[in-house]
C-alpha cells in the first residue's frame, strides 16, 4: 500500500502541493506564488503555461522534500479556483490565449445583455446560477471571439476548453485526459446541473461548440495517470472538485442541513442540501457538491466578497495593526462596538445583497470613537455578513442550522467566532485541520482508490478543535443596526 495521498491545491494566486498520510494529517507543503496579469481596469489574466509548470514544480518539490517517490503516492488529488477559463489546441497543447481568471469583469456589458427574465430564469433553472460574467460561459465566449479563427478551430475540434482542473489533468497525463469533475462543470454556466450533461440550449446562446468540451466525470475516480516522465512513476489521478466544494468534503459537511464557512479574503458559506437541487428565491447559488459514485449531492452557495480582507484594510491601509492576528488584542481593548458600524462594501456587496454600486461605510462614529470600536466593528462586520447569508439559506432551504463549521485564516481568531456565536446563535465548531480545501480533494481520491475504505472512516479522521457556544447575550439591536448601516451604504456609487 502507498504511504500518501498529495492534493494539487490550484488556488488563484499560488499552488500547492500537500501530502496527507493515512490519518489525513499534512505532512508535507510545497507552495509557489505565480503571476498576476491585470491588462486593463476589471480584467484579470493568468498564463496557463505558468499555471502548470508552477503546480508542476510544486509536485516534485513536495516529493523531495518527504524523500517520496511516485510509487509511495496512491494517488492524486485535485482542487482549484474555479470558473477560471482556459482554451488550448489538442495537437500541441498550448493554449491560444491567456486564462481568463474567475474575477475578470470584461464581459459584464455581454452578461447584461442577456438578461431578460425568461433567459435569467431559465438559466437560473438548469445551471442554479445567476447570469454573471463570473462564470466561464461569457469568458469562453470572448476568447472565441477575439482569438483569431478560434471560432472555426473549435468547431472543428482542435481546440479543447477546461477550468484549472482539467487543464492541469490534462497536462499531468501528458494530453491524454480531457474531462472534468462535475463540482466544476457546475460553475460554467453551460451545464445543466438536473441531468449532469452539457445543456444543447446553453451551447447555443454562447455559440460554444460542443466539440471543445471536456467529459464530465465524478469528483471520485480514477480519471487517468501522471505521464511516467513527469514524477518518475504512474500515480492515479483520482479526485477533483472546486475549492468551496472540495472545503466542503474536508469539513465532512456530508449530510443535509450541515453548513461550512470559510473565512479568508472573502467569506464563502456553503451548505449541503443533499440529493435536492434548491432553487434560491433570494439570490444564492444552487450548485454541485460532488458526485460520488452515482451520488450526487447539491450544494446552497452565498459568497461574501470582503471578509479577512477588512483586517487587510485595518492593517496595510489605516496601519491599524502590524499582523492581522493583532486585530482580536485591539478589538478587545473595548467592551462592544461603541455604536460603530463598518460595511466592508469596497468592491460592492455580494449575496445576499448583490449590490455593484456600494462603497465601503463607518457610521456611529462619536467623539468617544476609539481605534478598538472600529476594530471591534470589522470583526463583527464579518459575523454579521455571514449571519445574513446563513439567514438567507434558512429561507431558501426550510432548514434551520444548529452549527457552523468554520475555517480559513481568520477563522482562527477566538473573537470573531465568539461573536459569530452569539450573533447567529449557532454553535461554531472550528476543526483542528483548517486546510479543510487541500483536505477535501485528498479524502476524494482516496476514496476512488481504496486508500480509505469509506465516508466513515474519513469522517472519523475529522476532529474538534475548539467550539464556540452562544453566550445569550442580546444581540437584536447589533442586528436592526447594522441593517441600517447596510442600507446606507448602498448604491452610493453614481
Ligand atoms: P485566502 O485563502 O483567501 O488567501 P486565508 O484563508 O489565508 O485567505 O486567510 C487570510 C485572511 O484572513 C486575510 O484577509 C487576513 O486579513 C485574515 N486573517 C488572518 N488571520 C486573522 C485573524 N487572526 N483575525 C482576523 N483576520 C485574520
Amino acid at each position: 500500500m502507498s504511504k500518501y495521498i498529495i492534493t494539487v491545491d490550484a488556488g488563484t494566486t499560488s499552488e500547492r502541493a500537500i501530502i496527507f498520510n493515512k490519518q489525513g494529517d499534512i505532512v508535507n507543503v510545497s507552495q509557489r506564488e505565480f503571476e498576476q496579469f491585470y491588462p486593463k481596469p476589471g480584467w484579470v489574466e493568468h498564463n496557463p503555461l505558468e499555471i502548470w509548470e508552477t503546480q508542476k514544480f510544486t509536485i516534485s518539490d513536495v516529493l523531495e522534500k518527504q524523500g517520496a517517490s511516485a510509487a509511495d503516492i496512491a494517488a492524486i488529488g485535485i482542487t482549484n479556483q474555479r470558473e477560471t477559463t482556459l482554451v488550448w489546441d489538442k495537437k500541441t497543447g498550448k493554449s491560444i490565449h491567456k486564462a481568463i481568471v474567475w474575477q475578470d469583469r470584461r464581459t459584464a456589458d455581454y452578461c447584461e445583455e442577456l438578461k431578460d427574465q425568461a433567459t435569467m430564469d431559465m438559466i437560473q433553472e438548469k445551471t442554479g446560477l445567476l447570469i454573471d460574467a463570473y462564470f466561464s460561459a461569457s469568458k469562453i465566449r470572448w476568447i472565441l471571439d477575439h482569438v483569431e479563427g478560434a471560432q472555426e478551430r473549435a468547431e472543428a475540434g482542435e481546440l479543447a476548453f477546461g477550468t484549472v482542473d482539467s487543464w492541469l489533468l490534462w497536462k499531468l497525463t501528458g494530453g491524454k485526459v480531457h474531462a472534468t469533475d462535475v463540482s466544476n462543470a457546475s460553475r460554467t454556466m453551460i451545464f445543466n446541473i438536473h441531468t449532469l450533461q452539457w445543456d444543447d440550449e446553453l451551447l447555443e446562446i454562447f455559440n460554444i461548440p460542443k466539440a471543445m468540451l471536456p467529459e464530465v466525470k465524478s469528483s471520485s475516480e480514477v480519471y487517468g495517470h501522471t505521464d511516467p516522465e513527469l514524477f518518475g512513476g504512474k500515480i492515479p489521478i483520482a479526485g477533483i472538485a472546486g475549492d468551496q466544494q472540495s472545503a466542503l468534503f474536508g469539513q465532512m459537511c456530508t449530510e443535509p442541513g450541515m453548513v461550512k464557512n470559510t473565512y479568508g479574503t472573502g467569506c464563502f458559506m456553503v451548505m449541503n442540501t443533499g440529493e435536492k437541487v434548491i432553487k434560491s428565491k433570494h439570490k444564492l447559488l444552487s450548485t454541485i457538491a460532488w458526485q460520488i459514485g452515482d451520488e450526487v449531492n447539491y450544494a446552497l452557495e452565498g459568497s461574501i466578497f470582503i471578509g479577512g480582507a477588512i483586517v487587510q484594510f485595518l492593517r496595510d491601509n489605516l496601519h491599524f495593526v502590524d499582523n492581522a492576528p493583532e486585530i482580536e488584542a485591539l478589538a478587545k481593548t473595548v467592551e462592544d462596538n461603541g455604536g460603530v458600524y463598518f460595511v466592508p462594501g469596497f468592491v460592492g456587496l455580494g449575496a445576499p445583497h448583490w449590490d455593484q454600486y456600494s462603497t465601503g461605510l463607518m457610521i456611529g462614529l462619536t467623539r468617544g470613537t476609539e481605534k478598538g470600536h472600529i476594530a471591534r466593528a470589522a470583526l463583527e462586520a464579518l459575523a454579521l455578513q455571514s449571519m445574513e447569508v446563513i439567514d438567507t439559506m434558512a429561507l431558501d432551504s426550510g432548514i434551520e442550522q444548529k452549527e457552523l463549521r468554520v475555517d480559513g485564516g481568520a477563522s482562527a481568531n477566538n473573537l470573531l467566532m465568539q461573536i459569530q456565536s452569539d450573533i447567529t446563535g449557532l454553535k461554531i465548531v472550528r476543526p483542528q485541520i483548517v486546510e479543510t480545501t487541500a483536505q477535501g480533494a485528498a479524502f476524494l481520491a482516496g476514496l476512488a482508490v481504496g486508500y480509505w475504505e469509506s465516508k466513515e472512516e474519513i469522517q472519523s479522521l475529522w476532529a474538534i478543535d475548539k467550539t464556540f457556544e452562544p453566550s445569550g447575550d442580546d444581540v437584536s439591536e447589533v442586528k436592526r443596526n447594522w441593517s441600517r448601516a447596510v442600507d446606507r451604504a448602498k448604491a452610493w456609487v453614481e
